[in-house]
């Protein structure tokens, strides 16, 4: 740790950095592994959606998204991310669901700021739904130390009245959009619904179908470890214009993991590409999540830098503080029961994987 001579700030050392931000999760989804298989194998993306997160997400009810959100709180935790941006659905469990899980975090310690997806797939009544419980969340937070965002699923699952909703009930709390954007080709229309509803603060996710020139304002959200699970190619994010981050669209918390995937799948089309940029990518949760800045992660591993970080395996989060509190000593979170978590999310998860089982 040390100290600036002139200011007496502490800054971070030479294995620490501020706490990582995951620029878009879905904590609803860290029940998933181990799910049973779906009922059919999906042939392409629209079919993971159908068969996997649209089944998923229909299970959901306010027990399992509560210790799901602790689960996914306490991993990110233990891989030194310290601020989560979230993105939720669960369409037959909506109202409160997002207190639910700012409150899960709250208790482990990990900062959030989260929004519902809202979507016209459960017809008009579903929308104004998810629309209500953004704006009943942002209320709440309004004045508190509580982020939100208005959340929108894509634009291929709304229609143009649900978009402009939502940009209005965001602009109304001064808060930007956070919707998934041409994740697949589905969705390849989504630029020119949404060009002239976007501002700076809005969160574009994936973007890998966009054109160079989208037209979009907002930052761009690079997902690398999802977009290959998913199949849909790669997004190439340094062609746009727009600030970029990180996100593990629901894989997990771990940053420093996720800036190697970035790092090396683009070194896959450009030879010439340096870890400096992805480090640039992961820097930018920064600007997203101003507060981690504060938070201080000692690393098991120095220095932290970028030619290093980009090829050196296992580094893990030794301490974690944030707000002046050691939420991570050794490794081990002291604010919650790491072991009594993952025991009640281990039988939320078996009580999810059957309900799945039963669903049509
Ligand atoms: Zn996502």
């Amino acid at each position: 740790m040390t100290t600036d001579a002139t200011t007496g700030q502490r800054g971070p050392g030479p294995g620490q950095t501020a706490g990582l931000v995951c620029a878009h999760n879905h904590l609803y989804s860290a029940l998933a592994r181990g799910m049973p298989p779906p009922p059919a194998v999906p042939a392409d993306f629209l079919g993971i959606l159908e068969n996997v997160w649209w089944r998923l997400d229909r299970a959901l009810d306010l027990e399992i998204i509560e210790w799901s959100a602790k689960l996914g709180a306490l991993e990110a935790l233990e891989a030194g991310c310290t601020a989560i941006i979230d993105h939720h659905e669960s369409p037959n469990a909506i109202e409160g669901s997002l207190s639910v899980i700012a409150d899960a975090c709250r208790e482990v310690g990990v900062r959030i700021s989260t929004c519902y997806g809202i979507t016209d797939r459960h017809g008009p009544e579903g929308a104004a739904a998810g629309l209500a419980e953004n704006d009943r969340f942002l209320r709440e937070a309004d004045g508190r130390d509580v982020r939100g965002m208005v959340g929108v699923h894509a634009a291929f699952t709304c229609t143009d009245d649900s978009l402009a909703a939502a940009a209005e009930l965001a602009a109304s709390h001064d808060v930007g959009v956070h919707i998934h954007v041409a994740e697949g080709l589905d969705d390849i229309a989504a630029a020119d619904r949404i060009r002239d509803l976007t501002r700076d603060d809005w969160m574009i996710i994936h973007g890998v179908h966009l054109p160079d020139d989208h037209g979009l304002r907002g930052t761009v959200v690079h997902c690398p470890r999802s977009n290959m699970n998913n199949a849909v190619g790669y997004a190439d994010p340094a062609r746009f214009d727009n600030p970029v981050a990180l996100g593990t669209d629901g894989i997990g918390a771990d940053m420093l993991a996720e800036f190697q995937l970035a790092y090396v799948k683009q070194r896959e089309v450009d030879i010439e590409a340096t870890p400096d940029t992805a480090w640039s990518w992961l820097e930018n949760g920064w600007s997203l999540f101003p507060e981690a800045r504060r938070d201080r992660v000692t690393w098991s591993y120095e220095p932290i830098e970028p030619w290093h970080l980009a090829f050196t395996p296992t580094i893990r989060a030794v301490d974690v503080e944030i707000d002046n509190t050691l939420a991570v000593r050794n490794g081990v979170a002291t604010l919650v029961d790491a072991d009594e978590i993952r025991a009640k999310a281990g039988e939320q998860a078996d009580r999810l994987h059957r309900t799945l089982e039963n669903l049509d």
